[in-house]
């Protein structure tokens, strides 16, 4: 794992579960942490998510690693 992957979970770990709407099994809505009127929306099947650093980057953003914590698929680094 990479340092920037580990910051990046540690960012996902800092997402409160009252800002993740889970849609359904795979897909979710989390709202924005650093703009409160905007959520993005996440898909585990299609591992994708419509914030910048997914949409952009390509990454495994903050979203989806939280939002596979949440569901139970993935295990977060403690803070
Ligand atoms: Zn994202």
């Amino acid at each position: 794992m990479s340092a920037t992957e580990t910051t990046r979970f540690e960012r996902a770990a800092q997402i409160e579960a009252t800002d993740v709407d889970l849609v359904g099994q795979m897909k979710a809505e989390v709202r924005s942490q650093s703009d409160q009127d905007k959520t993005y929306t996440v898909d585990l099947q299609e591992k994708s998510c419509t914030c910048p650093d997914h949409v952009f980057r390509g990454t495994t953003c903050k979203h989806m690693a939280r939002c596979a914590n949440l569901i139970g698929m993935f295990e977060l680094p403690e803070n």
